[in-house]
């Protein structure tokens, strides 16, 4: 069947098999039966990831599309939300206008990827009223021929920018990457290529210092084909232009190349709607408050909106434009600093606007659990036959810690022994590892990545001190190599789950049911096997099949309250539901156990 004469099925990341048979106009029975055919072993309650679900989709004749995302249902938009909104609206959008392109510098230190901001930005940001002291914000615009504009985004060096990146979350359309023609393809300039390559960020190759003797532009397309990286007019794509960052040579080519770029990547954005946009820094300032640099991605923000970034909350009380101006909206594209917040968010938050400051200090709250949940709701619980013995469906812990040591040869050995600590259900990362102190870039990095950094006879200044204490980073300093890996084992078991143990202790046969106040209801019964004691759970099973749970609230034996009654004996319970509560018939059974966690011991 081809795709066109198809019936087509939205289907959300993950969905349970009943929602999913509902979708298809399909008995549950069916579907589970396709299932089994095709390696899945699932009730009807469980739950299937996208993969799985349009492959059975396509059983029936269904193409699986992704599910629209329907920004008012959701409430704190995540930044793989926010590009799904953005491919949405490319796809889907009435009133879009083309915007300008976000582009970034990145390349080998020194090659002159400061220097070229520079060059940029003198020659074609006006000074501003202020006296030219345009403020350092990480981004700025330029005006090119035609009314067109670019908006440069300056990627500080560190880590967060390098995750945000590899998260997709592609705060910027273009890359350019710079390499000075002296120098030649340098390690950072591959790994450059490489990210750049697997977030599918198109790029224009600069190539820079051509003004110096020893620059040699030729041996440099050599390297970068082998990097991979084809140029145009060499059997590739790429464009490239020779310039001299520091002499202002081949510079409105470069800027030129990337409108030509851009108009081929037709970036447009939603000019009507209310914005959502990127923070791309923020800090404290003593006598203004928070501020935030944002970038909008799309939609309009007025001076007065109601603004919900991560955690912080707040009014866009001014809003200024890169140079520093009040201004009193912004648009797609443009790098804007908002002061009003009531706290720092960190690099890489989704910004939105909500109806009222109200619901966007309410959803600031439920920020934390939303993300906690959007975790376990990402996990199906359907998995292929094959793989299930090996990976249960357990989910894996990440403990990501950042390692730094005096010398090497201590780093050699703290490292060989963390590697040594393994579990089922946890893993431990070393996002780095290096010799020196705890720096900005350690702390960022393990902002980002939720990450705990570790010292080993290393110190960390005052000011770094202070940074980890703001984004709640927790660096922690040893001495002795068993003490380090002691604290590592105790904070893994602190992260993970405790080990629930289950007792089970009888069952019940339900011989009559009394319904006293609204949530409440007496069974009568008889123990069957085992025993039955107070305050224990139960589960409810209705032929043969769970419906529900609960709790004995009350135990009583012959009209006396009692703690135990044994197997052959009747008893009367008090019914606690524990979830929804159900309704116990008469020759229900009711299963009673303990659980007893237990904190987990790492070896
Ligand atoms: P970054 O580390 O990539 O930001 O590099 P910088 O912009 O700091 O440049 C490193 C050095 O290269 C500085 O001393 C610059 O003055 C120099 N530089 C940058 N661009 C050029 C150029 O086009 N020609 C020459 N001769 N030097 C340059």
């Amino acid at each position: 069947m081809n795709n066109e004469s198809k019936k087509t099925v939205n289907l959300p990341k993950i969905i349970k098999v009943k929602e999913f048979a509902d979708l298809i106009d399909q008995p549950a029975a069916q579907v589970i039966k396709v299932l089994m055919e095709n390696g899945f072993l699932a009730n009807i309650n469980e739950t299937l990831d996208f993969e799985t679900a349009s492959l059975i989709a396509d059983e029936f004749g269904y193409a699986a599309l992704p599910e629209k995302i329907d920004e008012k249902r959701v409430d704190v938009i995540t930044t793989e939300q926010l590009s799904e909104i953005l491919s949405q609206e490319k796809q889907t959008g009435r009133n879009l206008k083309t915007r300008p392109p976000i582009v970034t510098i990145l390349g080998h230190v020194d090659h002159g990827k400061t220097t070229l901001l520079d060059t940029i930005r003198k020659a074609k940001v006006a000074e501003s009223e202020s006296g030219g002291i345009t403020q350092h914000i990480t981004a700025y615009q330029v005006p090119v021929k035609q009314e067109r504009r670019i908006t440069f985004v300056d990627t500080p060096g560190h880590e967060a920018f390098k995750n945000m990146r590899a998260r997709g979350s592609g705060v910027a359309d273009i890359a350019i990457l710079i390499v000075a023609a002296d120098d030649g393809v340098k390690p950072q300039t591959l790994e450059v290529i490489k990210n750049l390559q697997k977030g599918k960020v198109p790029m224009v190759v600069a190539i820079n210092k051509i003004d110096k003797p020893e620059a040699n532009p030729e041996k440099v397309k050599g390297q970068l084909a082998e990097a991979g990286v084809m140029l145009e007019q060499r059997g590739g794509e790429t464009p490239w232009i020779e310039i001299s960052a520091k002499n202002n040579q081949g510079i409105d080519e470069l800027l030129e190349t990337v409108i030509l770029l851009a108009d081929v990547l037709e970036l447009k954005a939603d000019y009507d709607r209310k914005a959502l946009g990127i923070v791309l820094e923020s800090h404290l300032d003593q006598r203004k408050g928070a501020i935030a640099t944002v970038i909008i991605k799309t939609g309009v923000l007025q001076q007065g909106d109601s603004i919900l970034a991560a955690e912080a909350t707040g009014t866009a009380r001014q809003i200024l434009d890169y140079q520093g101006k009040r201004i009193i909206k912004a648009e797609p594209a443009d790098p804007v600093v908002i002061l009003g917040l009531d706290n720092v968010s960190k690099a890489g938050s989704v910004v939105q606007i909500e109806e009222s400051r109200s619901s966007a200090k309410e959803k600031a709250k439920r920020i934390k659990l939303d993300q906690d949940l959007l975790v376990n709701e990402d996990k199906p619980s359907v998995k292929k036959i094959s793989d299930s013995e090996e990976e249960e469906e357990k989910s894996i812990t990440k403990f990501n810690l950042i390692l730094k040591a005096d010398v090497e040869g201590s780093l050699e050995a703290v490292t060989q022994i963390i590697k040594t600590i393994k579990g089922d259900d946890f893993e431990v990362n070393i996002l780095t590892q290096k010799v020196g102190n705890i720096t900005e870039s350690d702390v960022q990095l393990a902002a980002t990545s939720k990450a705990i950094i570790y010292g080993f006879k290393v110190k960390t200044p005052e000011m770094i001190k202070q940074t980890a204490e703001k984004n709640k980073v927790q660096i922690k300093n040893f001495d002795v190599i068993y003490k380090l890996i002691e604290d590592i084992k105790y904070e893994i078991s602190e992260a993970l789950e405790p080990e629930i143990i289950r007792d089970d202790l009888g069952e019940l046969e339900v011989l009559a049911v009394f319904r006293t106040e609204k949530q409440k209801m007496i069974i009568g019964g008889k123990v069957t096997q085992g025993k039955v004691l107070n305050k224990a759970k139960m589960e409810i099973y209705h032929e043969q099949e769970q419906i529900g749970k609960g709790e004995v609230e009350e135990l009583k034996h012959n009209q006396d309250q009692v703690e135990e009654v044994k197997e052959g004996m009747e008893c009367g319970i008090t019914y606690k539901p524990i979830g929804p509560m159900v309704k116990i018939q008469t020759r229900d059974v009711l299963k009673f156990y303990q659980e007893e966690s237990k904190k987990r011991v790492i070896e």
